[in-house]
């Protein structure tokens, strides 16, 4: 990770199990857990265990090795949550301009209504 991660960040607290979450999948490299103010039926957040603020700084400073197993794991909680077939979205909100609210990389994980055609 880079040198200005901000270990006190509520997912990194998260992820010492310093504040509850409720966790739908954990492995090697990836924890996943409800977002504690849902925006749609299922809304989960998958972290990887990396200390990494974005994804920029993931795939810069990540291994191949990491950045699998985290891709694989967001998979597998879709399938897991069984959004296969409804279908699901996914989105990554980075630094200011996208209003990250937490400095540790999170994949929101949308789901369990239809959710209309978006871009942005
Ligand atoms: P961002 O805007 O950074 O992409 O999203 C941060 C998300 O984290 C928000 O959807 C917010 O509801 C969620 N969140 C913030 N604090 C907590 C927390 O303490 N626990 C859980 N489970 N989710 C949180």
């Amino acid at each position: 990770a880079t040198g200005d991660y901000d270990e006190g960040n509520i997912f990194a607290r998260v992820l010492r199990e310093e504040i509850p979450s409720k966790r739908v999948y954990e492995d090697e490299w990836a924890v996943a857990f409800h977002d504690i103010n849902p925006q749609a039926p299922v809304h989960v957040l998958v972290i990887p265990r990396g200390a990494w603020r974005s994804w920029a700084d993931f795939s810069a400073g990540a291994s191949d090795a990491e950045i699998g197993g985290f891709v694989r794991a967001v998979g597998v909680v879709a399938r897991e949550l069984g959004l296969e077939a409804p279908g699901y979205r996914l989105l990554v909100n980075a630094g200011l301009d996208a209003g990250q609210e937490v400095p540790h990389l999170h994949v929101h994980l949308f789901g369990g209504r239809g959710l209309g055609a978006m871009l942005v």
